[in-house]
């Protein structure tokens, strides 16, 4: 079955352009690689775009793998907007095909290395979209790409780019004063990876996650046991299952500080590295960010 399908991608991409043919409807498509993405161009973009996602509600980007489908609608758009800083681990080998023959741009593209996590030499956290102010940049950077090869349809989007960007600062400024309404010695973010780590630098949490940087990487009895110790240390009341993780990694520790006599409970759902069904409020980004420090707020203030 997987000699099939290995096979099909195969086909597919060397005879680019065979697969799902170009929409002949005078609009531009944009594909996005996760809903995050496609959600802040589908509110920045007007009606002469169409923005589709590859990845669903709930789907985990550091795991997604492109499937035969998911080469069709690479090939039938007109441009491929990805998140980068190997957020998408799994897709680099067909983003870079698809480079050779049609406009791909990455969103942390627009934000300067400087402003970048770091985790090791040439190595930074993906999770942009966490630092609000910081995501704007390359939302601003994928805009101005879009200005410079569609400047028609850039300039009639124009005004609808600029509310959605306000919108993202007053969100910002939102989160800054929600979370400091936590009394400092309690803003411990304790969650199943380490995806809220631009969050706690943009509004002052520390972040602790029980896997690294990629769900990709397992946790072992260590990481519980520290985690553990922590949260007895600080007498932290709530840690946080994240919607696009298995709930039982942060169960485990939740089970192991009440096995040694210690209390934490589970604050709630965050959503980390995507987005929640259409229909839900935490289906857009805004959504999902409001969801996040309502949720995180309530259960540690
Ligand atoms: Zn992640």
């Amino acid at each position: 079955m997987m000699q099939i399908i290995v096979l099909t991608i195969f086909i597919a991409v060397t005879f680019y352009g065979c697969v799902s043919p170009k929409k002949n409807d005078g609009k531009i498509h944009v594909l996005a690689t996760t809903g995050i993405i496609a959600d802040i161009l589908s509110n920045s973009l007007d009606s002469s775009f169409v923005v589709e996602s590859l990845m669903g509600p709930g789907v985990d980007p550091h795991l997604y793998k492109a499937s035969a489908k998911d080469v069709g609608l690479l090939s039938s758009a007109d441009i491929i907007v990805y998140n980068g800083l190997h957020l998408e681990g799994k897709m680099t080998e067909i983003l870079k095909k698809v480079g050779r023959h049609k406009m791909v741009i990455a969103v942390s593209d627009g934000i300067p290395e400087s402003s970048l996590m770091s985790l090791a030499e040439d190595i930074h956290d993906p999770h942009i979209w966490f630092d609000i102010s910081l995501y704007s940049k390359g939302l601003q950077h994928i805009y101005m790409t879009l200005n410079r090869h569609y400047p028609i349809q850039a300039k009639s989007s124009r005004n609808k780019y600029e509310k959605y960007l306000k919108k993202l600062n007053d969100m910002h400024v939102w989160t800054k004063q929600r979370i400091e309404l936590i009394p400092a010695k309690q803003r411990i973010l304790i969650t199943a990876h380490d995806a809220f780590g631009y969050f706690g630098r943009a509004y002052g949490m520390r972040v602790v996650g029980l896997q690294g940087i990629s769900t990709v990487a397992e946790f072992g009895i260590q990481d519980i046991m520290r985690l553990s110790a922590l949260i007895k240390q600080y007498s932290i009341r709530s840690i946080f299952i994240e919607s696009s993780v298995p709930k039982r990694s942060i169960e485990s520790v939740m089970y192991n500080v009440q096995a040694s006599g210690g209390s934490v409970c589970i604050g709630g759902q965050l959503f980390s590295d995507a987005l929640d069904s259409k229909s839900k409020k935490a289906g857009t980004y805004l959504g999902m960010l409001e969801s996040n420090v309502q949720t995180i707020v309530s259960s540690l203030k």
